[in-house]
């Protein structure tokens, strides 16, 4: 039984992971090599929960054993030697995480699972520096995870239907609904939105529209909550650029190229919310946005 998590990187989607996990009470353990990382990990944990209780999502006691039952540490070795399964959130970097991937083989219980949430690397190749790889699988979660009822399951070329079953339960036993998917670039969900955002910046770099214009079309038009050049901001645009080139790479296939326009906007340093700038300008600490051209 599924009951140890670990989860490695304390970032964006490594914070709401851990959540999540210890929110439907699973034991958690977080590990960054990184100890501010950490500690702004557990402050942003406090926060979200603190915002769910104000919701009456959960309880002050459920804010209060989430707080309590997360552990945290700073190396894999101590990060994993209890897991049941191990869920890689680290930087989405190919050499990053084989080099985690290696170490996750070499620490963790023989019997755990080998989990990455990664949006855009082969899980074949991950799992093929283990000694493992049918108990390696994807479980891409979205962002904010507390919030996003997805997830995505990806099976690697050698993944196990077992491990997959059991990725599956643990999903539903989070309040996730889980989608089975088969391992190729951009597996389901970035195969199919990455394009079209790289499509409403080719209407950018065109003139067919103004920013403004397209996010409305796509809002008011296709029932989309937020536009496709916004939602590109809020995931960052450095890691669209990347993504389209996985793919590019992936299918040799000149319709992932990415547009010029955000190989520029990325290389000039604006990559959306994170930077303050990408297709709309940001003020911290208010929600008002405007066109940044
Ligand atoms: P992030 O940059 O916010 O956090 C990554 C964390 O990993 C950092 O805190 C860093 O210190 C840590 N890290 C790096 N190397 C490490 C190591 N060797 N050991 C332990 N910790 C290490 O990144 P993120 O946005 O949270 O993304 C994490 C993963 O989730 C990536 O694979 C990304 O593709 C995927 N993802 C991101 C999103 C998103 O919207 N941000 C959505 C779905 C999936």
């Amino acid at each position: 039984m599924i009951k140890n998590i670990a989860v490695i990187g304390a970032g964006t989607m490594g914070n709401g992971i851990a959540h999540v996990f210890a929110q439907f009470n699973f034991n958690v353990t977080l590990t960054d090599n990184n100890e501010t990382a950490l500690g702004k990990a557990i402050q942003t944990i406090s926060r979200n929960a603190e915002r769910q209780v104000n919701k009456g999502i959960i309880s002050q006691a459920t804010k209060d054993r989430i707080m309590l039952t997360l552990h945290t540490a700073t190396t894999i070795e101590e990060g994993v030697n209890h897991a049941d399964l191990v869920i890689e959130a680290a930087t989405e970097n190919i050499e990053t995480k084989t080099a985690i991937f290696k170490q996750l083989d070499l620490f963790a219980p023989a019997t755990a699972i080998l989990a990455t949430n990664t949006s855009s690397i082969s899980i074949t190749a991950l799992a093929a520096v283990t000694h493992r790889p049918e108990k390696v699988i994807g479980m891409h979660f979205m962002n904010p995870v507390p919030v996003m009822q997805l997830v995505e399951v990806i099976n690697g070329y050698a993944t196990h239907p077992e491990v997959t079953t059991q990725i599956v339960e643990i999903s539903k036993a989070l309040h996730k609904i889980p989608c089975v998917v088969n391992d190729y670039p951009g597996f389901v969900a970035n195969r199919i939105l990455m394009p079209m955002i790289n499509e409403s910046i080719f209407c950018v770099y065109e003139r067919i529209a103004g920013i403004t214009e397209i996010d409305t079309v796509m809002k008011l038009g296709m029932a989309h909550p937020m536009g496709p050049l916004q939602l590109a901001d809020f995931i960052g645009l450095d890691v669209c650029l990347s993504i389209l080139q996985v793919l590019f790479k992936g299918f040799g296939n000149p319709k992932y190229a990415p547009c010029p326009l955000l190989v520029n906007m990325v290389a000039a340093g604006n990559l959306g919310i994170k930077t303050g700038e990408g297709f709309y300008k940001y003020t911290p600490g208010s929600k008002e946005m405007v066109a940044a051209f």
